[in-house]
């Protein structure tokens, strides 16, 4: 094993793996403690369900619909599904986590909806290669476009600044497409740009935000957002049919109690961003390591020699070989610290140094 120690004192080298690797953040944990107490209405009709759609609602500065559900693909797949007839496209990047990382779920929900991809740079979309896999073929036998879906921040840790999201939804517009975002990372989106939430969400055309809590410090729940409320027309009985309905729905939205009043949400964005900020100058100064991409939340993405990977891996460190920028992906969280670079940073000199 590497030779960092977490405070509890449990190996810390899975944790550049994923940002679903880190636990619950304090405040969310301690939002769950305040909700176990007593008893309450189920299903949604409890304070903390209230307090929690009350508190998104400041967020976004608006009256949107909200609704929570379990994980990030019953978010996006249900959302795709609210906007979709079967016969519906979805036109989303090649990287998109809908299309590469969801088992077809949004396929699945939607009754046969096909996902069509685009590529692009940094894994964003332009308006351009949207309008291309829009208007290349408008006859009947092909599926009818239906949503565009982009992912802020971007599977490549990239963000769309406001413009571009206008850019975007302007194509929506011109073909009649709804605009979808998810958001797993949209904390660290609005972190990166220093913007207000609305401005890069409905102010600039988004429809539907799938909001990721659990890589921001949940424990467990994501928030789908309905800037235009048409689309949310019977959300809460296709949510029940799908299985995320929370039967002690409580625990499901105390957590965003606790991440959004008193803003720890972007606290910990800012964190997780400036962890891997701190990360990449980092590896940049290692021999045998190249830095990808152009990050501007909390992922680095870097090129390894083959030596310096296994021997990192060997020393108990865990990250993917990332399939779009053909290296490692070493991502950040809330609960990262100095310490932890630190020991990635020194056993990866150390090596090295013997490579
Ligand atoms: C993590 C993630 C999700 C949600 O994934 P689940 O495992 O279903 O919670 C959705 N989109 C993106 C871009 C993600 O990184």
């Amino acid at each position: 094993m590497n030779r960092s120690v977490h405070p509890a004192g449990v190996a810390a080298g899975c944790q550049f793996a994923s940002d679903n690797t880190a636990g619950s953040c304090p405040e969310a944990w301690d939002a769950m403690a305040r909700a176990n107490e007593g008893c309450v209405p189920s299903y949604g009709d409890d304070p903390w369900t209230g307090r929690a759609c009350d508190a998104i609602r400041r967020v976004f500065e608006c009256d949107a619909d909200v609704f929570f559900v379990f994980n990030g693909t019953a978010a996006n797949s249900l959302a795709l599904a609210a906007a979709c007839q079967s016969y519906h496209a979805v036109v989303c990047h090649e990287l998109a986590h809908v299309e590469t990382d969801e088992c077809g779920a949004p396929e699945f929900f939607s009754n046969g909806t096909k996902v069509l991809t685009a590529p692009g740079e940094h894994a964003k979309l332009t308006p351009a290669a949207v309008a291309h896999v829009v208007e290349r073929r408008r006859d009947i036998h092909y599926p009818k476009p239906r949503v565009l879906s982009i992912t802020q921040a971007t599977e490549l840790s990239t963000v769309y600044t406001p413009a571009e999201v206008v850019g975007l939804a302007e194509v929506c517009r011109a073909h009649g497409l709804v605009l979808h975002m998810d958001g797993a990372r949209f904390a660290n989106a609005v972190a990166a740009l220093d913007v207000p939430p609305r401005a890069i969400t409905w102010e600039a055309g988004v429809d539907v935000l799938c909001l990721g809590g659990t890589k921001n410090g949940a424990g467990v729940g994501e928030a789908v957002v309905f800037f235009r409320r048409a689309l949310a027309h019977e959300f809460a009985w296709r949510c029940k049919q799908a299985g995320q309905l929370a039967s002690k729905m409580r625990f499901l939205t105390a957590p965003w109690v606790g991440l959004l009043d008193g803003d720890a949400w972007l606290r910990h964005a800012r964190h997780a961003n400036a962890a891997a900020a701190r990360l990449e100058e980092g590896l940049a100064g290692v021999a045998g390591v190249e830095i990808l991409g152009r990050r501007q939340a909390n992922a680095v993405f870097a090129r390894l020699s083959p030596g310096l990977a296994a021997g990192l891996r060997a020393r108990g460190w865990r990250f993917y070989d990332f399939i779009g920028a053909g290296g490692c992906r070493f991502m950040c969280s809330w609960a990262t610290t100095d310490a932890d670079i630190d020991a990635l940073l020194g056993d990866a000199a150390a090596v090295a140094a013997d490579v």
